[in-house]
């Protein structure tokens, strides 16, 4: 743990494992849903929002249980981050996370890969709404006024990157790795693509790199260190041992 200590810059690389001690469902391992149900990937598809924008905001809203949101507090993993941060590490996130999480618990630099389940954008005019506005409409659409003094009223678009949209902040995400002195991979068993070739890209420099899962992953040979526990424990041990 003397990395952690002495690292200046850190890349924390995170997923739902980091999420889950906040009781919020794995939308992925739970179901087996982001990997093998192929009705959940044409849901939350852009081609289906394209064609059935109503029935794509109701099966959406079903599936992540969108009232809910709110009500889910970071936890001691997204806290022991946060706190690298305040005692002036510089840190930033790449997460594969939608739910909000690090920028609640308030850390700053956060790459949400895979965008956020809490706001939804206009696609016309680019007018960004919050949560509780996508959780008063069943179908959320937009309430700006044009130049021409008439509503938009265009169905809002979530900011959770769809199936058939590109990922975000991919590059920002791969610049940041390389200018940090400790890759950390917290909760993350590294299977969804794109955003997994990042901890290899990194294994070919001198980045010391830690992955701390529950589960073995098939990038273990790439760290020079791995823990197979819950990301509470372990982060409690660290601070004992900082
Ligand atoms: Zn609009």
């Amino acid at each position: 743990m003397d990395s952690i200590m002495e690292a200046k810059k850190i890349t924390v690389f995170s997923g739902a494992g980091i999420s889950t001690e906040s009781n919020l469902p794995d939308f992925r391992s739970r179901n087996g849903l982001w990997t093998n149900n192929k009705s959940f990937e044409s849901l939350i598809s852009l081609s289906f929002f394209r064609r059935n924008p109503i029935g794509f905001w109701k099966a959406y809203k079903e599936i992540f249980a969108m009232k809910l949101l709110n009500q889910y507090e970071p936890n001691r993993g997204h806290l022991f981050i946060t706190d690298l941060q305040n005692k002036g590490k510089d840190v930033t996130v790449i997460t594969q996370n939608i739910d909000g999480l690090h920028g609640k618990a308030g850390t700053k630099k956060v790459f949400e890969v895979h965008g956020t389940l809490k706001t939804a954008e206009c696609p016309k005019c680019g007018t960004t709404y919050d949560l509780d506005y996508i959780n008063e409409h069943e179908t959320p659409r937009c309430t700006a006024v044009l130049k021409n003094n008439k509503l938009c009223h265009f169905i809002l678009k979530p900011d959770v990157v769809l199936f058939g949209d590109s990922i975000h902040y991919f590059n920002d995400s791969i610049e940041a790795a390389y200018q940090s002195d400790l890759f950390m991979v917290m909760g993350s068993s590294l299977e969804v693509g794109p955003i997994n070739s990042i901890p290899q890209l990194i294994s070919a420099t001198e980045i010391p790199m830690v992955l701390i899962n529950k589960e073995h992953t098939k990038y273990d040979h790439l760290f020079d260190l791995c823990i197979y526990a819950g990301i509470g424990q372990t982060v409690e041990q660290v601070k004992k041992a900082l």
